[in-house]
Parts: C-alpha cells; sequence; structure tokens
C-alpha cells in the first residue's frame, strides 16, 4: 500500500484484486465499507478485464478522455471484489494520466485502487508535504511526483440503461463530457443512494469551520480568514486570505483549492469564508468541494 502521484490528488493506491489489500486502505483511510473505491488501470484495453459491459457511450468517453480525470461507472468482472466496491455490482474506473500512476500500476501487474490518500472527510492531498503522518504510518511508502496538475478528484460518470448520469463533478468539465455523449443525466433523488454512494454531504473538511459566504454564519472580520476567486483586490481586514486565481480561471482554482484551504486553516481563524466560483465547467467541481467542506 503506498501513496502515489496521479494527476487529480495523490492517491492511497493497493490492489484492487485483493480482499485483504483493499481493507487495509479503508483502514488506514478510517474510510467507511460502504464508500466503495475507484479502479486504476494503466491501459484501455485493461477496461473489459474489470467491467463485464461497456456501453457505447463509456467506450466513447473513455477513448476521448483517458488518460484523464474521468472516472466510469460500469457492470464488474467478478475478479474484482465485493470489499472494493462496497458490495456492489457496478465498478468505477479510471485511466490516470499521471506517468509515475500508470508506471506504478504496469509494475503491480494488476489494476489498482487508490482513493484519495487522506483520513476519511479530510482535506485530499496534491503534494506528498500534505500526507497526513498518522495515515502515513500505516503505509508502506509514497512516491514523490510533485504538485498534482488538476488538484480535484476525477468527475464520475454511471450508465443506467445505457444513458449517461453526473454521480460526481470533478476535473473534467461536464461541458466536454456533454461534447461526446450529449446530454448527462443527475441521479435520481429516489435511487441517488444506490447509483451514488459515498457521496457523503460533510467531505474535504480543514478543521477550521468553512462558510460560503453569503452563509449567515460566514461573518467576516479580524477573525475570519478569506477564501477568494477572481479580481486581484486584497480583502479587508482578516486574518489572512488567499485568491484561488486572481485572473478568475477556474482550472488555476482546482489546482489551487486544497493547498490554498489548508494554508488558510493554519493560521488560527476562527472561520474560513469563500467565495463559490460560477457554476461551469471545472467551477462545478471546485463548488461541489466548497459546499461539502462547508456542509456540518
Ligand atoms: P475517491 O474517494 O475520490 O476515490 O472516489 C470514490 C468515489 O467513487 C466513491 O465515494 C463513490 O462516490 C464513487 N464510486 C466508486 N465506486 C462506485 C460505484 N460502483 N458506483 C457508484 N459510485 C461509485
Ligand atoms: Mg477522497
Amino acid at each position: 500500500m503506498v501513496a502515489i502521484p496521479t494527476e487529480t490528488v495523490y492517491g492511497l493506491a493497493a490492489r484492487a484484486d485483493l480482499a485483504e489489500s483493499v481493507l487495509k486502505i479503508f483502514r488506514a483511510k478510517g474510510r467507511p465499507a460502504n464508500d466503495p473505491l475507484i479502479v486504476h488501470i494503466a491501459d484501455i484495453g485493461e477496461l473489459d478485464g474489470v467491467a463485464s459491459e461497456v456501453p457505447p457511450g463509456a467506450k466513447a468517453l473513455a477513448e476521448a478522455f483517458w488518460p484523464g480525470p474521468l472516472t466510469l461507472v460500469l457492470p464488474k468482472r467478478p475478479c474484482i471484489p465485493p470489499e472494493t466496491t462496497s458490495g456492489l455490482e457496478t465498478v468505477a474506473v479510471r485511466m490516470p494520466s499521471h506517468p509515475v500512476a500508470r508506471a506504478v500500476i504496469r509494475a503491480a501487474g494488476v489494476p489498482l485502487a487508490a482513493p484519495s490518500a487522506n483520513p476519511f472527510g479530510r482535506t485530499s492531498p496534491t503534494c506528498v508535504a500534505h500526507l497526513d503522518p498518522g495515515m502515513m504510518a500505516q503505509v508502506d511508502g509514497y512516491v514523490d511526483g510533485g504538485p498534482c496538475e488538476v488538484g480535484v478528484e476525477s468527475t464520475i460518470v454511471g450508465f443506467f440503461g445505457g444513458r449517461p448520469v453526473l454521480l460526481r463533478p470533478g476535473g473534467l468539465a461536464l461541458e466536454e463530457i456533454e461534447s461526446v455523449v450529449g446530454r448527462v443525466g443527475l441521479p435520481e433523488k429516489k435511487n441517488a443512494k444506490i447509483v451514488a454512494p459515498g457521496q457523503m454531504p460533510s467531505h474535504y473538511a480543514p478543521r477550521t469551520p468553512l462558510r460560503l459566504k453569503g452563509d449567515p454564519e460566514a461573518v467576516e472580520g479580524p477573525e475570519a480568514a478569506r477564501l477568494l476567486f477572481g479580481g486581484a483586490a486584497a480583502p479587508g481586514e482578516c486574518a489572512g486570505w488567499r485568491n484561488l486565481s486572481p485572473a478568475g480561471d477556474p482550472a488555476e482554482a482546482a489546482r489551487n483549492l486544497y493547498r490554498m484551504m489548508r494554508e488558510l486553516d493554519a493560521v488560527g481563524a476562527r472561520v474560513i469564508v469563500a467565495d463559490l466560483l460560477p457554476d461551469e465547467g471545472l467551477g462545478r467541481a471546485v463548488n461541489d468541494r466548497l459546499r461539502r467542506a462547508a456542509a456540518h
């Protein structure tokens, strides 16, 4: 079990085909058993080895965007144990673009499960300096691949009756996905628990309470830190501030998000008051993470 760089965030990687190795990941992260893992492959040809059925839309997306920050949820083959998928008959699969991630998967010779390398519910690491020491005490090692290029987790798309459904916004923009497969749906509320498990409302949180600008609890002032987006001007009196992207670029904001959340977590503020981005492109993923970080 090793922490490895991927283009999204650092992952805690172990064999996806062995229950005992997958259980080590759950233990090290303190991750609930009902939150399934993503299986990582090194080549598109390995997809048929883990998924029993690949609808045409899924194939088109894999061809267009792999390697990259896109995860596909498909019916699983028996070689993937129930521990990996939390008992579901589907498996989430991704082919990362990071050369180190792919080299490690190739060297292992089997697909690797690799959730974000952080204790469950906390901020994901985007460089090795952010790996949690307590968690790493249970891990065999890590590979330093420098800072992550994308900075937020993959976009997850499921296929239900052949139709694409957005299960989690992430590092690949919905607009790009829709340019290949047409309109992508959202999970129906009544089925959401089954088709999109592990989407915890509270997640990615710093220790300092984070509140979204406009929330009644988002009180600004000398004891509050500010996480801004766009506009180069410094805020008024505050405990510290960062700008996710002074130029207003959502991809830059995604790359900076977790590092800046950590930096503001360290200034000793009473609260971090965060701006939301426009809900388009990678702004959707950044907003999803900010909303979950603010959920309490
Ligand atoms: P991460 O923790 O970033 O590695 O992402 C794992 C997430 O992928 C889980 O929390 C689920 O939301 C999603 N996921 C994994 N497997 C499945 C599956 N079989 N069906 C639906 N969603 C899944
Ligand atoms: Mg995670």
